[in-house]
């Protein structure tokens, strides 16, 4: 008969009073979902929960009117995870030159791209007139996301400018690479028409609420819906 150790037979103990303490119901056994609170399934409870889920001091929160790549990008430059020079030269990559391409003035960080650069100071400005309100000068995501979901009471005002400031964001940075990779494509005279389509394209098909005039969006935006 095999000998146990005093600690041996006390874990065993233990084992068999967790083990009485279990009762079976009668019911079948089927997968729950942790996070519904009737342990059903769904893309939109799902939803919620990324939305609630914290990515340093905000919550998620994923806008249903851009598409998927713009809530990724959004993402990534929520986290700084974008590869800009800066974030290049932390992670090790040797490049030649860490100063913005666009101005040549300050290094390339996140910061300096979409909000402390020329080029982007001069296009949120141009925002502001289309959009005929004021915009505060942000010096980084945050402070951009946290004015655009109290800037009004009226929500379909609050949907409408921040997709147009995901699309303005979005389109600084498709010219930024373009001014590193392929000068030619992407010249800076084409951004505001740039944020002004794919604005209007992603509104007219991704939000069930509007119908949306291309003639009333180009005069007033807050006013087309
Ligand atoms: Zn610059």
């Amino acid at each position: 008969m095999p000998i146990r150790s005093g600690a041996e037979s006390h874990k065993l103990s233990d084992l068999l009073l967790l083990i009485n303490q279990v009762s079976f119901s009668q019911v079948l056994d089927k997968w729950c979902c942790s996070f519904t609170t009737d342990g059903s399934f769904s893309v939109s409870g799902f939803r919620k929960l990324l939305d609630s889920a914290p990515m340093g001091m905000w919550p998620t929160h994923l806008c249903k009117v851009v598409p998927p790549k713009i809530n990724f990008f959004i993402w990534r430059l929520r986290q700084n995870r974008l590869r800009d020079k800066s974030n290049l030269c932390d992670r090790g990559v040797v490049i030649p030159r860490v100063l913005c391409s666009s101005c040549d003035i300050q290094i390339e960080d996140a910061h300096h791209v979409f909000f402390r650069c020329i080029v982007a100071d001069q296009v949120w400005v141009t925002i502001a007139g289309w959009l005929n309100i004021p915009l505060p000068k942000w010096q980084c995501f945050e402070d951009l996301w946290q004015w655009c979901m109290t800037f009004s009471s009226i929500p379909q005002k609050v949907i409408v400018t921040e997709v147009i400031c995901y699309a303005t964001l979005w389109t600084l940075w498709r010219y930024r690479n373009g001014v590193i990779f392929s000068p030619s494509k992407f010249k800076k005279c084409y951004i505001i028409d740039s944020i002004v389509l794919s604005a209007f394209e992603w509104l007219s098909s991704r939000y069930k609420k509007a119908t949306i005039s291309w003639t009333s969006w180009l005069q007033d935006p807050l006013l087309s819906l």
